[in-house]
């Protein structure tokens, strides 16, 4: 049977010389990076270039460069951390009501705290409302932070325009790039963020590792306590093999940026042409502009029918799509980003993301049409609820 993988956000396949270049920091220099001997310092040295790399290419300086265990943990770290760190000047943090599950649950154990939160709401495409932003600043306003992209509908949001309402206001900006990066061209120069979360295995890295990038002069306290590791803001000894294929998936994945974001967003769009043209009673979410989505995101209702149904149906033939955020799956609650966007609770319960990877083919794209109409139709056939609407259709 075919083996179709169509969930490049849940998480991507380890580049082979990504493999390659760690495989030796597991047998051979396998030393601890802050221990003072030769097999210390050889193991030092793999993560310092690591850290100067991966600083070069995203506009930082490696001291700004904080290694994690991935995304989730950088969230909670830009936000625990500011929190400890501005108690004194305020209690007060805005987040869109788009974050990912890392922050959100985040947020309500800070509200718990004492904190309080505005979440701020988002148009029919994903984007954050600027002026409902501008308006929730209050004097104690102490964090401001949106996601350069969306995991479920793959929004890119204006976060260039977000850090300059919040330095505007003397307030910090932080923004979780974990889906955008290796899929756009991410600066902090140029974005103008304060602090930035991204994680390795979503650009053919490995699981497991990621950074917080925190900008010099930026006052966090720390999540993790411990030794010395990380200029002593992240305590844990270094996992210096997840460091070294974390910097050569970004350097890969930096080099070929323009190349695979065209081949994956021609993939897309040719997949989104197709489903709308030959299954009927489909919506898609996030933008209609390919250019302000991420190039891999498409993201579907089917009226009518259970996503689970559908995703359970395309497993069985071999391809492996997603009912709404990875993170979510497991729990039956309609996803918060697609009731967001003004998406009713029935029509998030029948809904898909399909996230293409630079291994998709065209062929698969169209083998994956053909499954979904198959399956649409059957599941369509079964449900009461189509049955009553052609029904009053045909009358
Ligand atoms: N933030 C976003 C936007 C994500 O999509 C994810 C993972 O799906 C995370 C954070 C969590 O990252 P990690 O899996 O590295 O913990």
């Amino acid at each position: 049977m075919k083996e179709i993988y169509l969930d490049h956000a849940a998480t991507t396949k380890l580049d082979d010389r990504v493999l390659e270049k760690m495989l030796p920091y597991f047998t051979e220099i396998y030393g601890n990076a802050n221990s003072q001997h030769a097999f210390g310092r050889s193991a030092q040295k793999a993560v310092d270039e690591a850290r100067d790399g991966i600083a070069k290419l995203i506009g930082a300086k490696p001291s700004e460069i904080y290694f994690t265990s991935g995304g989730t943990e950088s969230d909670n770290w830009a936000l625990r951390g500011i929190c400890r760190a501005l108690k004194g000047k305020g209690k007060h943090l805005i987040v869109s009501k788009i974050e990912h599950a890392a922050m959100l649950s985040t947020a309500k154990e800070l509200e718990k705290d004492g904190f309080e939160f505005s979440y701020i709401g988002v148009d029919e495409e994903g984007f954050i409302n600027l002026e409902e932003l501008e308006n929730s600043i209050r004097d104690d306003t102490i964090f401001i932070g949106c996601m350069l992209a969306n995991n479920e509908i793959g929004t890119i949001e204006p976060i260039k325009k977000i850090a300059e309402i919040a330095h505007k206001h003397g307030i910090f900006c932080f923004t979780d790039a974990v889906q955008a990066m290796g899929a756009l061209d991410v600066d902090v120069n140029d974005l103008g963020v304060d602090a930035m979360s991204f994680s390795a295995h979503k650009f053919n890295g490995p699981k497991g590792i990621g950074a917080l990038y925190i900008k010099t002069g930026v006052k966090i306290d720390r999540l993790i306590s411990g030794g010395h590791q990380e200029r002593t803001k992240r305590g844990g000894t270094t996992n210096v093999p997840a460091v070294v294929g974390f910097y050569e998936a970004l350097r890969l994945a930096e080099k070929d940026l323009q190349k695979n974001a065209e081949y994956v967003s021609a993939l897309r769009d040719k997949f989104i042409k197709k489903v709308t043209e030959e299954i009927p009673f489909v919506k898609l979410n996030g933008p209609k502009d390919g250019k302000k989505r991420l190039p891999n995101n498409a993201n579907f209702s089917f009226g009518y029918i259970e996503g689970e149904s559908i995703l359970f149906s395309l497993d069985l033939a071999g391809i492996a799509v997603s009912s709404g955020s990875a993170c979510s799956s497991g729990s039956l609650e309609p996803s918060h980003v697609l009731l967001a966007i003004g998406v009713s609770e029935e029509t998030a319960h029948g809904t898909i993301r399909f996230t293409f990877g630079k291994e998709n083919t065209e062929e698969e794209v169209d083998f994956v049409v053909e499954k979904l109409k198959e399956t649409v139709e059957r599941l369509r056939a079964m449900s009461p609820l189509f049955k009553l609407q052609s029904d009053i259709k045909s009358v």
